[in-house]
């Protein structure tokens, strides 16, 4: 048997969470965001769940093969736009949009040798100060690219910095708006907290979206909103098993540097999830999981290969009991991987993209809100 922990990716989750961006900004196509190997998700695995987008959004030309590979022919956008001249060829060969950022791109393609003109997407820098032409320069850059034979359709971009904050958009709108008022294409603009949360606010309704978190089923903006208010799904479940059990007494400790002292009596399960897994070291003591689909919390440390769970309410649980580290469990019960990110201080994005290579990935294709048990088959796309 192998070792007891799965990843398992919720192909009706990724659905309906696309379908709840499309709610939110109704008449707008939507990118869906899959850089980072779909956030970790793995691009083949949750290309069934996302294939109801307009177009797939990527920052890596072999995520870009891949998705042609799996036979989409649709849209495909490389938001950092390329990185040297030969990438050029391959964007003519596999017919992908880009992204212009900067000058550099620009002499790029007016070198470049195609039959057929590219559509790019001109970005500007509206105060996130990443990538972009400054707003004065915006309207030369634009002017630049519309002469060229090598460039089709040019549509504007800008990406907001504080989406998910008090800061908002509307300053960076006011910028967007000032410099491209009077000039033609379609308009990308919108994050996922710029979708669910300003959609209203923006001013001008944009053509095209590109939600990436939400898509997975993690709040943009928690613990202000978690993915209940937002009626997202988790789209990745990471799950294990215990694998032993201890009995503790009082001044007992658990794991590495004894961090976690019992103060009574208690019953603690072993887990087979450690940071080589990609669950964060810096989750501490009291981090939320569900013992067989009921609340518990971590002890002590996280190890590489295992941490340590509080059994004392789960006089059921034993060798072979299943743990969710964030995700579904088995009877529907729902931990957000927004809580163990925030109790690590960090974020979603970050756990999702780290779930580590050594975990088996099973594709669940089936309703997510159905309650049996998880299945440790070794997976039909385990290996891709
Ligand atoms: C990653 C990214 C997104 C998606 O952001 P989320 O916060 O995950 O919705 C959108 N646009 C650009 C340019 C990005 O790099």
């Amino acid at each position: 048997m192998p070792r007891p922990i799965l990843a398992t990716i919720h192909t009706e989750a990724l659905r309906h969470n696309l379908q709840r961006v499309r709610q939110a900004s109704p008449d707008t196509r939507v990118w869906a965001v899959v850089k980072a190997n779909a956030y970790g998700h793995g691009i083949e695995h949750a290309f069934e769940g996302l294939r109801g987008a307009d177009g797939f959004a990527l920052l890596d030309l072999n995520e870009a093969e891949r998705l042609r590979a799996l036979g989409w022919r649709g849209p495909v956008l490389l938001l950092e736009g390329v990185f040297e001249p030969r990438d050029l060829e391959l964007c003519s060969r596999l017919g992908l949009w880009h992204t212009v950022h900067c000058d550099a791109q620009i002499d790029m393609l007016a070198q470049h040798k195609t039959q057929v003109p590219h559509r790019v997407f001109l970005k500007m820098n509206s105060g996130m100060n990443r990538l972009g032409f400054p707003p004065a320069r915006f309207r030369a850059a634009w002017t630049r690219l519309n002469v060229l034979p090598q460039v089709d359709e040019i549509s504007l971009m800008t990406h907001f910095s504080d989406a998910d904050g008090p800061r908002g958009v509307a300053h960076q709108m006011a910028v967007f708006q000032a410099h491209t008022q009077d000039l033609p294409g379609e308009r990308t603009l919108s994050n996922s907290a710029a979708t669910l949360r300003h959609a209203q606010a923006l001013g001008l309704k944009p053509d095209w979206v590109r939600p990436g978190i939400a898509v997975y089923g993690s709040s943009p903006d928690f613990p202000q909103n978690d993915a209940a208010h937002w009626d997202l799904q988790p789209a990745m479940t990471l799950s294990a098993q215990i694998i032993a059990t201890q009995d503790l007494q009082v001044g007992d400790t658990v794991g590495y540097g004894s961090s976690f002292t019992a103060e009574q009596p208690m019953r603690v399960g072993i887990v087979a999830c450690g940071y080589a897994d990609g669950y964060p070291r810096l989750c501490p003591t009291g981090t939320p999981v569900l013992v067989e689909g009921v609340h518990s919390r971590t002890l002590g440390r996280v190890s590489m290969d295992m941490l340590c769970v509080d059994l004392s309410a789960h006089s059921q649980a034993g060798i072979g009991s299943e743990v969710v580290l964030w995700g579904q469990a088995s009877n529907g019960a729902v931990l957000s991987i927004d809580e163990p990110a925030a109790a690590a201080g960090t974020v979603g994005y970050e756990l999702m993209c780290a779930l580590a290579q050594r975990v088996p990935v099973r594709v669940d294709e089936w309703d997510a809100s159905r309650s049996d048990p998880i299945r440790y088959l070794p997976g039909k796309s385990a290996k891709l």
